[in-house]
């Protein structure tokens, strides 16, 4: 049974277990709730690159650091449907589209992406889509479009992420998720993690994702990756041995849930993605680029994938797949609501910082 009242003190005892019987516990635990050989395999999709407001430390695609990100504006849906297609001749059960907003507004743009999901969904693959913030009621149109899934992290802790993040609330987060709880949408939330958090704020996040009720249907474990001009450009990477910790955890508190490996993955050996695997993660992001981070390319996770025997996951095989209503059919009109997303403006010494300097190299 799925439990929703992990504590602090339950998640650090188990993440600090002897490696050996954390990875058996782990893997046990797999094993009854998943086919330990199939993976899921996303293909992530930058649909609108960089110029984002927001200041989340460790994001190239901030507006206000000074990174290499090349910006782009939203693609079209032809565009989309070429790079999806691309993405199921080569595995990919589901595409994840994400732009780079603060939140979603009603207008051009978003019937854009409504018509994107449709697209997808027609190809019989699963669409997910990180937009940022949506009300309950853009969550529905979303759902009715048919999206599969809705992506938004919480990053670390809620003591850690005013840390990171000063543009935005930890509550915003999980109104977000409760909102797209209120739709037949299913929910992705995960981290990151290597942003210079404690053990503590780990397990703080896990808390949070775990007692979630539901938990979320699927949670991608993020290494960061530090990207020259962003705020923590200078975090040192994590050990593997940290991320199969982190992996192993999160499956013993969250059973059901595909557990992702995400961002870092370039810097995994295939020895560590397989000792991942073994702990429970079951589910990878294709192709060569995480929306703007390197990857590896989709050969060489096949040819992995053929070493350790393990084969993709079949679209829909966890859930049904949803309906596409048109949008002339659509029952859910847009509101222009004009929600209170929260904008607490505290300072965070190394953003100021890195913001300062970008300017200066301008
Ligand atoms: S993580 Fe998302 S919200 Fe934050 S700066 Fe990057 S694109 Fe914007």
């Amino acid at each position: 049974m799925t439990r929703n009242d992990w504590t602090k003190e339950e998640i650090l005892a188990i993440y600090n277990k002897p490696l050996m019987e954390l990875l058996y516990e782990a893997a046990t635990v797999h094993r009854k709730h998943h086919d330990p050989n199939k993976v899921q395999v996303s293909t992530l999709l930058s649909i609108k690159t960089g110029g984002c407001p927001e200041d989340c430390g460790y994001c190239p695609q901030a507006a206000r650091y000074h990174t290499d990100i090349e910006g782009n504006d939203l693609m079209s849906v032809s565009q989309v449907k070429a790079q999806a297609l691309r993405a199921k001749s080569s595995g990919s059960s589901r595409v994840c589209m994400g732009a780079a907003w603060r939140n979603v507004k009603d207008g051009e743009e978003f019937d854009k992406v409504l018509e994107m999901v449709r697209t997808i969904n027609k190809l019989d693959m699963e669409v997910c889509c990180t937009l940022g913030m949506v009300t309950e009621n853009q969550a529905k149109r979303l759902a009715e479009a048919g999206l599969y899934a809705y992506n938004h992290n919480l990053d670390s802790s809620e003591e850690y992420y005013k840390e990171v993040i000063s543009t935005r609330g930890y509550q915003d987060r999980l109104d977000t998720i409760s909102n797209v709880r209120k739709s037949k949408v299913t929910v992705c939330s995960g981290g990151i993690i290597g942003m210079g958090e404690s053990l503590e704020d780990r397990a703080g996040m896990l808390v949070a994702l775990a007692t979630l009720n539901p938990q979320p249907e699927s949670t991608p474990i993020n290494a960061l990756v530090p990207v020259e001009g962003t705020p923590l450009e200078e975090q040192q990477k994590i050990s593997i041995w940290e991320m199969l910790r982190m992996v192993a955890t999160t499956r013993i508190v969250m059973p059901e849930t595909q557990v992702r490996l995400s961002a870092g993955r370039t810097d995994m050996s295939r020895e560590g993605q397989a000792m991942c695997f073994f702990a429970g993660a079951n589910s990878i992001f294709a192709g060569d680029k995480l929306l703007t981070t390197p990857n590896p390319n989709v050969d060489d996770d096949m040819e992995m994938f053929k070493l350790l025997g393990l084969e993709p996951q079949k679209a829909f095989e966890k859930k049904s797949q949803p309906q596409s209503v048109s949008a002339e059919e659509s029952k859910y009109k847009p509101l222009n609501e004009k929600p209170k997303w929260s904008r607490p403006g505290h300072t965070i010494e190394r953003n100021v910082e890195a913001k300062a300097k970008a300017k200066t190299k301008v």
